[in-house]
Order: structure tokens, then sequence, then C-alpha cells
């Protein structure tokens, strides 16, 4: 089978750290062109300086996976599906509920893969932890999402933005995750959010949800932290305790601890071939929808400024 042709647009961080190697370690695909404003690109590969000049002068390509800040995504994906190219969405899946859903509506119309990424649910601990809670009936969550912004963003300015998440950009994977693994569908009660003064976007968020069995769940997300960061689940069941530690790597249950290979990027490459050859589309707002309620219901408070 021919490869895929594929063109990495917004070559930062983790395009460089994670979709170009998980491009280069697959058959399913082969790396076309990359596409960034102001970085060069990878040596030896086609470089352009936006996605309009890429598909008026080509080379040719049948899918782009858009690793560039939520705001722009939907203008990109919008391009790029009106050439009938498939399209692979980094998380979050836009700015906005209501275009990711003019966008999935869009790929409908004409019959192209529109996939909006989820790459925590990548993580090694994840798909066991959803099997092993399927039976199980679901006492109480917590969550504890904290981690040092200038460690992990450093110099990200469109991360503080309006559309830029705040600290919800690494929370929306616990989110992910969680929405994944409970049985149950999962809504939120209140939320504070704490914002910055100087900042439009939240530095730390302690979110109350509960799932439709009744189940309470808790999120302490924090940029501030320093030392060792923690990206932890806990979930209490009636068959004892389940603990996804080190963003879903490494799974604990009442009979053990099982550490595998981090493959979330080859995995998401894996969904998306197998998603464009069954000419289907997987977008799932869940997580999403969670974070654009906390901003509906939540209570702002503002905090200490915040530079880099
Ligand atoms: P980043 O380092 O700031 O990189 C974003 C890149 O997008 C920039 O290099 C910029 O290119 C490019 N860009 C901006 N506007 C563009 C446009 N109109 N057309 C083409 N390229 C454009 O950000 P990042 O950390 O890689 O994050 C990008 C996305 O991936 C975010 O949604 C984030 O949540 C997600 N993500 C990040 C991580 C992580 O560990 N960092 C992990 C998983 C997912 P120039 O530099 O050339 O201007």
């Amino acid at each position: 089978m021919e490869p895929i042709r594929i063109a990495v647009v917004g070559v930062g961080k983790i395009a460089r750290d994670q979709h170009l190697p998980a491009i280069a370690g697959t058959q399913a695909f082969s790396l076309a062109a990359t596409v960034s404003p102001h970085d060069p690109g990878p040596k030896g590969v086609p470089h352009l300086a936006s996605l309009e000049e890429l598909l008026e002068k080509g080379p040719a390509i049948d899918a782009v996976a858009l690793c560039t800040p939520p705001q722009v995504r939907y203008g990109l994906a919008v391009q790029a599906l009106k050439r009938g190219i498939h399209v692979f969405l980094e998380k979050p899946p836009g700015a906005t509920l209501s275009e990711v859903v003019a966008l999935r509506e869009r790929a409908d119309k004409v019959g192209v893969t529109l996939f909006a990424s989820w790459h925590s649910r990548f993580a090694a601990g994840v798909a066991p932890a959803r099997a092993w809670l399927a039976e199980r009936k679901i006492e109480k969550v917590s969550i504890v999402w904290r981690e040092d912004v200038r460690v992990w963003h450093p110099g990200q300015a469109w991360i503080w933005e309006p559309g830029g998440l705040g600290v919800f950009d690494p929370g929306i994977n616990a989110l992910s995750i969680l929405t994944h693994i409970l049985p149950r569908p999962v809504f939120l009660k209140a939320a504070t959010l704490s914002l910055p003064e100087n900042r439009a976007a939240p530095i730390a968020a302690d979110l109350s949800m509960c799932d439709t069995g009744g189940a309470k769940i808790h999120m302490d997300l924090d940029w501030r932290q320093t030392g060792p960061q923690s990206w932890d689940i806990v979930v209490e069941t009636d068959a004892g305790t389940l603990k996804l530690s080190q963003g879903g790597a490494v799974l604990s249950t009442p009979s053990g601890t099982e550490h595998n290979e981090d493959l979330e990027y080859p995995g998401l490459y894996s969904r998306f071939a197998n998603l464009i050859r069954g000419g289907r589309s997987d977008v799932d707002m869940d997580p999403f929808r969670l974070v654009a309620d906390a901003f509906l219901r939540g209570r702002r408070e503002t905090v200490a400024a915040f530079n880099d």
C-alpha cells in the first residue's frame, strides 16, 4: 500500500518532539512537507511558510497534521478540507466547541477524515485501566495535575491568550483520560479558575465533577508547581483503588503495577491511518466540552501576576 503523503503544519515543540519522529517511524505515512511561518523545518524536506502556499505550489499531499496553537487551527483545517485533504488535529481540537462541530460537518460532507487526537488516551496504562474499570462501581475520583509552566511552556505567549486554555492545555489531557476510562458520562458541577492579574487564561483551576452514577470527581490543576511534578488519577471502586500516574504511563491496581513503553504518538498515527483507510472520522468532544463548561460555570479569582 502506498504511504499517505502528509504535511506537518506548525513546526514547534510537539511537532519536533513527537510528530516528526512518529511519521519517520511508520510506513503508513511519508513526510511530504512541513509548514511554519518562521521555523525553517527539518533538513531535506520541502518547507513552506504557509499552508496556502503549500496547497498552491505543492508538493502534493493527502493529509495534514495541524500542530499549531489552537487559535489558528480552524482556518487551516478548512483550507485542507476544501481540497479533500485528511486532517489530524492536535489537542485541543480548536479554540471553540462550535468551530470543531463545523469542521466535523464539513469533513463528513466532503467525505474525508477528521481526527481530533487525544494523545494521552494512547498512554500505556490507559487501555488496561479502561478495561479494568468497565466492570467496577466507581466510588470517587481524584485528579492532581500539577506542573511547572516555566519548564513545559517557556515563552509560549499563545497559551495565555483567549483560546489558549492556560492550565487546561495540560489539564485537558487528564480530562481526555478520565472521559475515556470511566464507564459513565461525566459532567461539571462547579469550578474555580485562578487568573493571574496580567493574563487572560487561568494558571490554576479546581473542578468538582461527577458521573451519572453519582461518583464524585475532584480535579486539582496547577501550573505553579516546582519540584516533583504530578500527573495522577486515582479511582476508588468497589474492588479497590486504581491509580494512573506519570500522565497515564504507569498503572497500579490491587493486583500490581505495570509500566509499559510510551507509544502515544505512534498509536495516534496508526489510528489516523486506519481512519483514512476506513473512510471514517473520530471527533470526540467530551474533554473539550468539560473545559468549556469550566469556563461557562466557573468562578474566577484574580491571583498574582505571572511573568515568564
Ligand atoms: P509551539 O512550540 O508554540 O509551536 C507552535 C508552532 O505553530 C510554532 O512553531 C509556529 O511556527 C506554528 N504556527 C503558528 N501559527 C501558524 C500558522 N498559521 N501556520 C503554520 N504554523 C503556525 O507549541 P507546541 O507546544 O508545539 O503546541 C502546539 C499544539 O500542540 C498545542 O495545541 C498544544 O496543546 C499541543 N501539544 C503540545 C505538547 C507539548 O508538549 N508542547 C504536547 C501535546 C500537544 P513558527 O515558530 O514558525 O512561527
